[in-house]
C-alpha cells in the first residue's frame, strides 16, 4: 500500500507527504478516528513511505520496487512492527522484556539503525488498550526518538489515551469519508450496483474498512431483505402485530450490525476516564450499537416509504430505489393515500433525526410502528 493508494484522506496525505519531502517527519504520530476509517492503512503506507530509501517526489511515495519496498508489501518488513493488543490490552511486556514472555518489540531493536529502510517504524494499533504500565514505559521513547525512529499509535480519539502520551505525539484526524464518495469508491472497487454501493457506505458511516467488509458479505443482502420483507408488512399491520415486526427489525438491524464487527471493536474501555461529550467514542459500545441498529432500520424504511411516496405519486412507472419490487410495491402505494405516505415518510425522517438527538429508543421505535400502522 502506498501514500498514493490510500483512499479518502487526502488533507492527511498530503500534509505527511510533504513532512516526508521536506524531512520534517516528527518521531511519534497520534492517528485517530472511528474504527475502519483507515487509520492501519494510512500508517501503513506511511511507514512504507518513509523507510523507502529510493523515493519518488511530486508527489512523495515509496517506489514500489526496492527490498525496503517489497518486504513493506508482503507485510513482513522486519523493521516496520505492527504492535496490537494482546486480548484486551496493550501490556508492558510486548514492548520491553520480562520474565516468560516473548522479547519485547522495542527491546533489542530501538537502539539500532535501519539497514533495509531509512526508517523503524513501530504502529501502535489500539493505542487506547495501553496499560498505565505499558504507556508510561513509553514516554521516553515518544519524547526523544532516535533520529531514525518512527511511532504511530492509532485511537478511535485523543481522549482515550493518558495526555502524557498525547502531548508527546502530532495528531492527525481521520474524518469519515462523506457517504457519496465512498460510495462511488466501493462502487468500483468491489463492482456493486450504485444503489447497493451508497447503501453500504451508509451502514459503513464513512469508514471504508467497515465499507469494503461489508461489500463481500453475501449476507448483506439477505438482511437487508429481511427488512424490506417486514418493512412491507407494516402499512397493513395492526399495532399489535406492529410491534412484534418492530422487534423483526431490530434482529435484522443487529445481523447488519454484527458484520460491520463493531461490536468487538468498541467493547473494551479505555484505561483513561475521561468524558467530552462530544467525544462519541465515550458512548458505552452497547448503547451506540443500539443506537445504530434502529438508524439503519429507519434509513431502509425511508427508502421504501419514498419509493411508496413516488408510486404513488407518479404512477406505477415513477423512479424508485428497489426496483426488483417495483409490482408489488406499485400495489401497495395505490391501495393507501399520498397524504398517508408523505406523513409515514415524514414520521421515519423525523425519527431518524431523532436517533441523533439521543431520543430514547424503546419509546421511539414503539411510537414510529404505531404511528406507520395507523397512518
Ligand atoms: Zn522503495
Amino acid at each position: 500500500m502506498s501514500l498514493g493508494e490510500v483512499f479518502g484522506h487526502e488533507p492527511a496525505v498530503r500534509m505527511l507527504r510533504q513532512s516526508l519531502a521536506e524531512q520534517r517527519l516528527v518521531g511519534a504520530y497520534l492517528f485517530t478516528g472511528p474504527p475502519g476509517v483507515g487509520k492501519t492503512t494510512l500508517a501503513l503506507a506511511l511507514a512504507a513511505a518513509a523507510a523507502c530509501p529510493n523515493p519518488r517526489d511530486d508527489p512523495f511515495d515509496a517506489c514500489g520496487a526496492c527490498a525496503s519496498c517489497r518486504a513493506a508489501a508482503s507485510g513482513q518488513h522486519p523493521e516496520i512492527t505492527l504492535i496490537q493488543p494482546a486480548g484486551d490490552l496493550t501490556q508492558i511486556w510486548q514492548f520491553w522484556d520480562r520474565d516468560q514472555k516473548p522479547a519485547g518489540a522495542l527491546q533489542h531493536t530501538l537502539q539500532y539503525s535501519p539497514v533495509i529502510g531509512c526508517k523503524r517504524v513501530y504502529i501502535i494499533e489500539r493505542a487506547e488498550t495501553l496499560t498505565l504500565a505499558a504507556a508510561n514505559s513509553l514516554l521516553k521513547a515518544l519524547e526523544e526518538p532516535p533520529p531514525y525512529v518512527l511511532f504511530v499509535l492509532l485511537a478511535p480519539s485523543p481522549a482515550r489515551l493518558l495526555p502524557t502520551v498525547v502531548s508527546r505525539c502530532q495528531v492527525v484526524r481521520l474524518l469519515p469519508v462523506p457517504v457519496e464518495t465512498l460510495g462511488a469508491w466501493i462502487e468500483a472497487k468491489a463492482q456493486l450496483d450504485h444503489n447497493m454501493a451508497l447503501k453500504v457506505a451508509e451502514f459503513a458511516e464513512g469508514c471504508p474498512g467497515h465499507a469494503f467488509r461489508l461489500a463481500g458479505d453475501s449476507r448483506l443482502r439477505q438482511e437487508m431483505d429481511r427488512i424490506l420483507d417486514i418493512a412491507m408488512q407494516l402499512p397493513t399491520a395492526t399495532p399489535l402485530s406492529c410491534l412484534r415486526l418492530g422487534d423483526d427489525l431490530r434482529k435484522a438491524a443487529a445481523a447488519i450490525q454484527g458484520m460491520l464487527g463493531l461490536e468487538t471493536e468498541t467493547g473494551t474501555e479505555s484505561i483513561t476516564d475521561s468524558s467530552s461529550p462530544e467525544d462519541s467514542a465515550q458512548e458505552p459500545a452497547r448503547e451506540r450499537a443500539g443506537r445504530r441498529q434502529i438508524a439503519i432500520v429507519i434509513e431502509l424504511l425511508a427508502g421504501l416509504y419514498g419509493d411508496l411516496l413516488s408510486l404513488n405519486v407518479g404512477g406505477p412507472a415513477a423512479r424508485i430505489l428497489h426496483v426488483d419490487r417495483r409490482s408489488q410495491l406499485a400495489e401497495m402505494a395505490a391501495r393507501r393515500s399520498t397524504d398517508y405516505w408523505l406523513t409515514s415518510l415524514e414520521a421515519l425522517l423525523e425519527a431518524r433525526r431523532r436517533v441523533d438527538q439521543n431520543a430514547n429508543l424503546p419509546l421511539l421505535v414503539d411510537g414510529l410502528a404505531m404511528r406507520l400502522a395507523v397512518g
